[in-house]
């Protein structure tokens, strides 16, 4: 750091120059995020100091993340979770995974194992490595579910958790929640549902799934409003079915103005819990389902324009996710990437992939296929 500081207008004009370099997400089809909505923003922005690490301070803060957890607790079968806003998947998948794990480990349980899809985020393999468990990996069915048979094969006696996944990230793919609830009934197990990307979605799609908890056996939920709930970043959230579940997490927290924290992180922003608030109080169901359909519209456009071309998905997108099979998928990515676009590939099966998130319109898909069309 220098000794003296610079002037805020040479400051400013740096800051623009920056943020000139990073790119909007107009030509982005890879990313879950998208531009939060104006009111998160707005909401974010009255909140900046906000720190629900020690809530004590900030009772008004409190006061909107506990309403959350309900309505958030509410959308997903459930008003009367317990829970937390976190900073994403990551941090929620994590925490239902130590939770169970305290849980067990105070059992007397020595060895642990989970079994997760193969097609379960890589958050997965950070808490593999963070909470010393073995990940087993299951395999899939042809539509790319996990394969519950394989599920069940994998369970043995120092199996802790099963987990679920409601809108694969690669693929955008729901499991048959349903049929691991049955196992996880059986077998007395928990059950995880990792919907980060599809909790905002599927309790708004045409198709009904049950993935949540009007499942009994159901027991955690993470789901993230940065992602389709048009808040801003970051802000995730964690449910148990159990309010016990979150006393496995706390700690003391001598010196602060409460007594425990079942946080991961310490210090934690209030300003994404503000813009969730916000967000859905000023949308309700009624916008949070507007946003899906055009979502969704979008995306059957996307699919019907590469059939035309003879370009054919890996699935029948269930929800906003659309990965399409080429025989060349790295050098098709490079040609769109040469135009403006940024796309992701899969791992297995090999495809190319694209998110339609809110700021995808109309114009975009016709622009994005009229390029699918010179580079394929
Ligand atoms: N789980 C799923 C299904 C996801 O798609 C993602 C991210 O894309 C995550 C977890 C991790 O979320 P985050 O990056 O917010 O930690």
């Amino acid at each position: 750091m220098e000794e003296r500081g610079i002037s805020k207008e040479e400051l400013k004009s740096f800051l623009k120059e920056q943020k000139q370099k990073d790119l909007t997400y107009r030509k982005v089809l890879s990313s879950m995020c998208t531009y939060p909505h104006e009111i998160a923003a707005y909401a974010h922005n009255l909140f900046l100091d906000s720190n629900l690490g020690d809530s004590g301070l900030f009772p008004g803060t409190k006061a909107m993340e506990d309403e959350l957890i309900r309505i958030i607790g509410a959308l997903l079968g459930n008003e009367n979770a317990h829970g937390y806003i976190s900073t994403g998947g990551t941090e929620s998948n994590i925490q239902a995974m130590r939770a169970i794990r305290n849980r067990k480990r105070k059992e007397g349980l020595q060895q642990m194992n989970i079994i997760v899809p193969k097609t379960a985020h890589f958050s997965f393999d950070k808490i593999e490595d963070l909470l010393c468990l073995e990940v087993k990996k299951a395999g899939l069915d042809d539509e790319l579910r996990v394969d519950v048979n394989l599920v069940e094969e994998l369970i043995d006696d120092n199996t802790i958790s099963i987990v679920g996944i409601a809108g694969t990230t690669e693929f955008g793919q729901i499991d048959p929640i349903k049929e691991l609830a049955d196992i996880a009934n059986n077998s007395d197990i928990f059950l995880h549902i990792d919907a980060a990307f599809g909790g905002f979605v599927i309790p708004f799609l045409d198709a009904e799934y049950q993935f949540d908890f009007s499942l009994d056996a159901v027991s955690s939920i993470s789901v993230d409003p940065h992602k389709m709930g048009m808040s801003t970043i970051p802000a995730g959230c964690i449910l148990f079915r159990d309010e016990l579940y979150l006393a496995d997490l706390a700690v003391d927290t001598p010196y602060l103005t409460t007594n425990e924290q079942c946080s991961l992180i310490g210090t934690r922003s209030g300003a994404p819990v503000a813009a969730t608030y916000a967000v859905l109080k000023y949308l309700g169901r009624d916008g949070l389902r507007a946003i899906v359909d055009n979502c969704m519209q979008l995306t059957r456009m996307l699919v019907h324009g590469a059939k035309a071309m003879g370009i054919y998905p890996v699935i029948e997108p269930v929800m906003n996710v659309v990965t399409l099979r080429f025989p060349d998928v790295d050098r098709v990515a490079k040609a769109l990437e040469a135009r403006g676009w940024r796309v992701s590939t899969t791992r297995a099966p090999k495809a190319l992939r694209l998110v339609i998130m809110p700021h995808v319109t109309e114009d975009t898909i016709e622009m994005f296929l009229n390029d699918l069309e010179n580079v394929k």
